[in-house]
């Protein structure tokens, strides 16, 4: 199938032929056509798919015709996360150079004012995270009456971030004759109930069987123990040949002492996580795209959706907590058809994990075990073993404590981290990460945010 095949305008043909894609990928050849006849979807698709463009494409085409009032948005996309946001945006600028819309990005980070400045002079596309929109709608500073298409994209991480209540009140203010398009890479139980909530008679679309991975992905597991966990990732680095790699950890502050381990072992090394300025994040993203650092050390979440090309290697530092997320960080390597290789690092504790993530994806991981090292005793025995000792003689198992001798490096590292001591965002509404909301009001976009993100955009 051709993309002229799809019933797009002869502009947006124009500026998909320029970005130099040959032919529409699945989720696009499928999801363009119903959008065009405006008909609400559902589409379960994988990061690095081509969603963002299946349906950017035919929303431009759809916006061709009529003009936004002030205040008043004609279309609004939810994303879970800023980056994503900004891809977004990116998209629309790429796509819709041929048609004349105006948009703006509402996110975290940018000055209120600048936000408020350019939705005053009405915007066509308004693309948002959930945190600054219900900010603005309670402020009275925008009118969701006039939107006629609702993206909520990537809606499994909406869920996944404690975000539904906010999309829930920002839904309600929207109109009932809209059309909805609702993307998620998982098909949970809470995003099924979400789409019957919020859609009428959605057409789904699936592209991959659910929790599956592409096949231009290799994986493996490495086994390992706590404390050995840096030193065997560092000799799985250097002896594959990484372009350049994402490497994720569970938490914001392992995040940060494997990015100091790197740095002091003279690695190429850059991190990323929901805690870090705006402008900060954006310089990194845009070091990392652009090949200055070999390495990017990251969370979840700010790691989502971000439209990374030819990422090598994906390593797991940490078996993720949710086996979905395993899918949506080894989504980042072998796009596009290209090949890639993921690695998880697998201690003790991992088992029930990977057991989990190995169900999901319906194989078993393979054992680099050339790189694997002897592992701790499994939780289970080290509890029993420890109960026992206390009971007989304390104080020995105290000697043979003290005696134990941490590798220098990494006991340097963890006492860097604990005089640093960011304050971490508290807990609320059972939001995983709630830096979005907490960040928006402390910090400023760097000079490196491109300048569409701070002003609308006439795309002519
Ligand atoms: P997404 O799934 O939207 O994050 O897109 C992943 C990557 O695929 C991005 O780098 C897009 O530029 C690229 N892409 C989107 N559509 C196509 C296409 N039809 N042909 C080739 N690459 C594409």
């Amino acid at each position: 199938m051709k993309f002229s095949d799809l019933g797009l305008s002869q502009n947006t043909l124009k500026a998909v032929a320029e970005v130099g894609y040959q032919e529409p990928t699945p989720i696009q050849e499928q999801a363009i056509p119903e959008i065009l006849k405006r008909n609400d979807v559902m589409g379960i698709a994988q990061t690095g798919t081509g969603k963002t463009a299946a349906f950017t494409l035919p929303m431009i085409d759809l916006l061709a015709n009529g003009r936004a009032k002030a205040l008043m948005p004609r279309t609004l996309i939810l994303s879970p996360t800023r980056e994503l946001a900004t891809q977004i945006a990116e998209c629309f600028q790429q796509y819709g150079k041929y048609q004349k819309l105006s948009m703006a990005l509402l996110i975290g980070g940018e000055s209120m004012v600048e936000q408020q400045k350019v939705l005053s002079r009405g915007v066509d596309v308004l693309i948002a995270t959930p945190g600054r929109m219900i900010d603005l709608c309670e402020r009275g500073r925008i009118l969701l009456r006039d939107v006629r298409v609702f993206v909520l994209d990537e809606a499994d991480r909406m869920l996944d971030m404690g975000f539904i209540p906010d999309v829930e009140k920002i839904a309600a203010k929207l109109p009932t004759m809209r059309q909805t398009l609702l993307f998620s890479a998982t098909m949970l139980p809470e995003i099924k109930a979400l789409a019957q909530k919020f859609m009428k008679f959605p057409v789904e679309i699936r592209v991959d069987p659910p929790m599956s991975t592409a096949d231009t992905v290799e994986q493996f597991i490495v086994k390992t123990n706590e404390r050995g966990k840096r030193e065997v990732l560092r000799n799985l680095i250097r002896s594959e040949n990484v372009q350049n790699a994402m490497i994720f950890c569970n938490r914001k502050k392992d995040v940060d002492i494997l990015f100091k381990s790197f740095t002091k072992h003279k690695f190429s090394v850059a991190a990323l996580h929901g805690d870090m300025a705006q402008g900060q994040r954006t310089e990194t993203m845009n070091a990392f795209r652009d090949g200055h650092v070999q390495l990017l050390v990251c969370s979840d979440v700010a790691a989502r959706g971000l439209d990374l090309p030819d990422v090598s290697h994906v390593f797991n530092f940490d078996v993720p907590v949710n086996p979905e997320d395993y899918i949506h960080r080894i989504g980042r390597t072998g796009r596009a058809g290209r090949a890639g290789r993921a690695f998880m690092l697998i201690t003790s504790a991992d088992f029930k994990a990977l057991a989990a993530i190995e169900h999901m994806i319906g194989q078993k991981i393979e054992e680099m075990s050339r790189f694997s090292v002897e592992m701790d005793p499994a939780p289970e025995a080290k509890k029993h073993r420890r109960g026992k000792a206390k009971k007989t003689a304390p104080h020995i198992l105290k000697n043979q404590k003290s005696k134990k001798t941490e590798p220098k490096e990494e006991k340097k590292v963890v006492k860097t981290e604990t005089i640093k001591k960011k304050p971490q965002p508290k807990k609320q509404n059972g939001k995983k990460e709630v830096a979005p909301k907490a960040f928006e009001k402390e910090s400023a976009f760097g000079k490196t945010m491109p300048a569409f993100m701070m002003n609308d955009v006439k795309l002519s």
